[in-house]
């Protein structure tokens, strides 16, 4: 029997490819210009990291970790996320501290043991930044600004921006014990699994799917109107400084995200075209985690945007994609004259030009087929009577005509 992909998991294609490398091509131009430098953390770490970092009461952490021991003894998992590990890098590598506000941008594979879905693998792409160093609304306008221009500029259309603040250690207490309250005086009008959210995690019952939670939920306090004063100013800047980028937003009270560690400002950006699985980003600021991974007190933020989910609703939107537009030369062999293919392509990829040859000594109408199929714009013929003076057939294959080129002037012709 033959073994299939892992459920969860796909093949990106050669055909797909081009789609991948042009919106990671954008991503690192993007990164380019706002000044974050990118970096690759390895794709596993100890458990713990995640279940400090991620937070032991986040569904990532509750059951999605693809969680092993290894052959030392280790427990490993696949990073769920990247921000935990891009934390635990730079507190290991004293990137931290290197500058007043550092910035980094990653682009990689995650894991969760979700179910899969459309729009949602166990094995999926994200592509992030983060910047430690900085309490100031105005960054998190620049970061937010950024995942929405990226998204714009990767072509992206329909998209929408959800923001909210979900305060801080100092405010955010009261508010979860009042959300508590009202969360069990309607206990029996809530699923399972939010009576459970309401001892855990109670932030949780406002983003459930589930229809009935949320039209519970509707009637629910709201975060907002529980702010201390420096997270009420902190949000009312942050809105003031999107408004003076021209970047529109909705607030959304229901925004609390999946993971722990937020503080403030959090944000969620949605396209068209993907169903129920809309989200593309996913961010916001993380002020306490650098200093509960070990590190000292360190404001931050950051976003991930979903790969696979942007590629999709692109196709969904009938986007045209940038396409590889074919190869200079097919190089055709005749009469056996395998050793002048080989060279004569050598020759021409050592002059940058894309060449592919004939390996399998066919016909030549069936090497003329393969050049339509590949869009070489050129074909060379080696071998015959033209290669004993030298000379290779070369071919136009958008005007047809066809000329004895000297071996060492090929090259020159297909530049020119
Ligand atoms: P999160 O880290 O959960 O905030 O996710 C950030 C973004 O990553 C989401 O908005 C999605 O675009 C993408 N994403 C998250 N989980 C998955 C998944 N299982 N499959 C595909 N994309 C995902």
């Amino acid at each position: 029997m033959r073994v299939k992909a892992v459920r969860g998991t796909r093949d990106i294609t050669p055909d797909e490819m081009p789609k991948w490398r042009y919106v990671e091509e954008v991503a690192r131009d993007i990164f380019r210009r706002y000044g974050y430098r990118e970096m690759r953390t390895p794709t596993f770490e100890h458990t713990e990291l995640f279940i400090k970092g991620t937070g032991e009461t986040t569904d990532i952490v509750e059951k999605e970790m693809y969680t092993f021991t290894d052959k030392g003894g280790r427990s490993i998992t696949l990073r769920p996320e990247g921000t935990p590990a891009i934390v635990r890098a730079c507190l290991e590598s004293g990137l931290l501290g290197s500058l007043p506000v550092l910035k980094l941008a990653y682009i990689g594979q995650m894991f969760r043991y979700d179910r899969p879905q459309a729009g949602r693998y166990r094995e999926f792409w994200q592509i992030g930044v983060e910047a430690f160093g900085s309490d100031n609304p105005a960054i998190d306008a620049e970061v937010t600004q950024l995942a929405y221009q990226l998204m714009r500029e990767i072509g992206l259309k329909g998209l929408s921006l959800d923001i909210n603040s979900i305060g801080c250690n100092r405010c955010r207490p009261r508010y979860v014990e009042h959300l508590r309250e009202f969360g069990r005086r309607h206990i029996d009008r809530l699923c399972g699994k939010c009576v459970d959210r309401l001892d855990r995690n109670p932030l949780r019952i406002l983003d459930c799917k589930e229809e009935r939670c949320r039209i519970v939920t509707k009637e629910a306090p709201v975060i907002l109107d529980y702010l201390c004063d420096e997270c009420r100013s902190h949000f009312d800047r942050f809105k003031r400084y999107l408004e003076e980028l021209d970047v529109p937003y909705s607030v959304n009270p229901r925004i609390v995200r999946g993971l722990d560690y937020y503080t403030r400002t959090v944000f969620e950006i949605t396209a068209e075209g993907l169903g129920a699985q809309n989200a593309v980003v996913g961010g916001g600021r993380y002020d306490y985690l650098v200093e509960q991974m070990g590190g000292k007190p360190t404001p931050a933020l950051g976003f991930a945007a979903g790969l696979d989910r942007i590629i999709a609703s692109l196709d969904a939107q009938g986007f045209r994609f940038p396409t590889a537009e074919g190869i200079d030369c097919f190089v055709a062999v005749i009469d056996e004259a395998f050793g002048d293919a080989l060279g004569l392509t050598d020759k021409l990829r050592s002059e940058g030009l894309s060449v592919e040859m004939e390996f399998r000594g066919r016909s030549l109408r069936a090497q003329m087929k393969t050049a339509d199929k590949l869009k070489a714009r050129f074909v060379a013929i080696v071998g015959g009577e033209e290669m004993k003076e030298g000379k290779v057939a070369l071919r136009n294959m958008e005007t047809g005509e066809q000329t004895d080129v000297p071996f060492d002037q090929v090259a020159r012709v297909l530049k020119g």
